[in-house]
C-alpha cells in the first residue's frame, strides 16, 4: 500500500468500531493517535494518500444506518467474527452484530473496489457485495462491487498458534515493541508443532514463522528457509532468528521516523485527511439519500 499510495487511496482508522467492545476513552484516544504515528512511520505519506479517523466522518455511520435497512438479520448472525467475539460473553453489544454494516458503510461510502483485507474479512467483503446487489436493486445503480485483495501474509496466527493474531489475546506483538521485547516474544512463538527435535523435518506452508518471512524476508531467504525447514538443516531458534534480523533491519529506520513524529504532525495529518474524505463522503450521502428518497428537499 506504501507503494501504491496516492490521493484517492483511502486509510481510515476504524475507532467507532472499536468502541463494540468494552473500551477505555482515554486508551481510545491514545490508541487512535498511536496507530495514526504508526502508519505515518512505516510509510504512509498523508500528502500523497488519504489518512483519517472514521469518527471524523460522521457520514460513516449515517450511511450504516441506511445500509441496515437493506441488510437481513440473518446475514449478520451468520458472521463467523460476531460468533467468535461474542461467544462466553456476559455482555454483546448490538454494536457488534451491527459491526459488519458499519464496515460496508465504510467501504461504500468511497465506492471502494479494492479493498485489502486479512482472509478472515473475505466474509465481510462478501456481504459488503451482497449489500450493493440489494440497494442498487432496489434504489438504483449507485454502488460498484467492492472486491478483497489478500497479500503475501493473509493471516498471521499469533505467537501462541491459536487464532490470529490479536491484542485481546495477548498473543500479539507491537510493530514498535521495544528490540528486547520483540524478540522474547517472537523466540518463543508457536511453530511446526510437528518438529519436536532438529531433525524433525518441517512443514513451512503452516507455520506462523514462514509467513512472516514471506511478508519480511528477500524471496531467496524465504527459499532458503523452506529448504532448511523441510530438509531439518536448521531449528527453529535459527529460523527466526534470521527473520529476526530482517525484521529488525526494516524497523530501525522506522522505529526513528515514528520518534521523531510529535502529536501535532499526527493531528494535523487527520485533520487533512479528515476535509479529503469527508468530501468525498458528503457526495455519496447525498446520492444515497436521493436515491432513497430520505429528507425534504429543503434542507441542503
Ligand atoms: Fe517454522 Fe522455520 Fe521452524 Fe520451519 S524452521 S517450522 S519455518 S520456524
Amino acid at each position: 500500500m506504501v507503494r501504491e499510495q496516492k490521493e484517492d487511496l483511502l486509510f481510515c482508522i476504524v475507532d467507532a468500531h472499536a468502541i463494540t467492545l468494552p473500551f477505555d476513552p482515554v486508551e481510545l484516544k491514545r490508541r487512535t493517535l498511536a496507530l495514526t504515528a504508526d502508519l505515518i512511520a512505516v510509510g504512509l505519506d498523508p500528502d500523497k494518500c488519504t489518512l483519517f479517523v472514521q469518527s471524523d466522518v460522521p457520514e460513516h455511520t449515517e450511511l450504516a444506518w441506511y445500509l441496515a435497512a437493506v441488510t437481513p438479520m440473518g446475514d449478520l448472525g451468520r458472521m463467523t467474527q460476531f460468533k467468535e467475539k461474542s461467544a462466553d460473553k456476559d455482555f454483546v453489544s448490538a454494536a457488534l452484530f451491527t459491526y459488519p454494516i458499519l464496515m460496508t458503510a465504510d467501504i461504500l461510502l468511497y465506492k471502494a473496489t479494492i479493498v485489502p483485507v486479512g482472509d478472515d474479512q473475505m466474509q465481510h467483503i462478501e456481504l459488503a457485495r451482497e449489500t450493493v446487489r440489494r440497494f442498487n436493486h432496489r434504489f438504483g445503480n449507485v454502488f460498484p462491487e467492492p472486491h478483497g485483495r489478500l497479500s503475501t501474509a493473509p493471516r498471521i496466527m499469533g505467537f501462541d498458534g491459536e487464532g490470529k493474531m490479536s491484542k485481546s489475546k495477548n498473543n500479539s506483538v507491537g510493530l514498535f515493541a521495544p528490540p528486547d521485547e520483540f524478540w522474547g516474544k517472537l523466540r518463543t512463538a508457536f511453530t511446526d508443532p510437528q518438529r519436536l527435535r532438529k531433525s524433525d523435518p518441517g512443514r513451512p506452508e503452516i507455520c506462523n514463522i514462514y509467513t512472516m518471512h514471506k511478508a519480511v524476508s528477500p524471496e531467496e531467504t524465504t527459499q532458503e528457509v523452506y529448504a532448511n525447514c523441510t530438509q531439518a538443516k536448521w531449528g527453529c531458534l535459527d529460523c527466526k532468528k534470521v527473520l529476526w534480523e530482517h525484521l529488525d533491519r526494516e524497523l530501525v529506520p522506522l522505529r526513528a521516523k515514528r520518534a521523531a513524529l510529535d502529536e501535532k504532525m499526527v493531528k494535523d495529518a487527520l485533520a487533512a485527511g479528515a476535509a479529503k474524505a469527508s468530501a468525498v463522503a458528503k457526495g455519496t450521502i447525498a446520492e444515497v439519500r436521493s436515491a432513497m428518497g430520505l429528507g425534504s428537499g429543503a434542507v441542503r
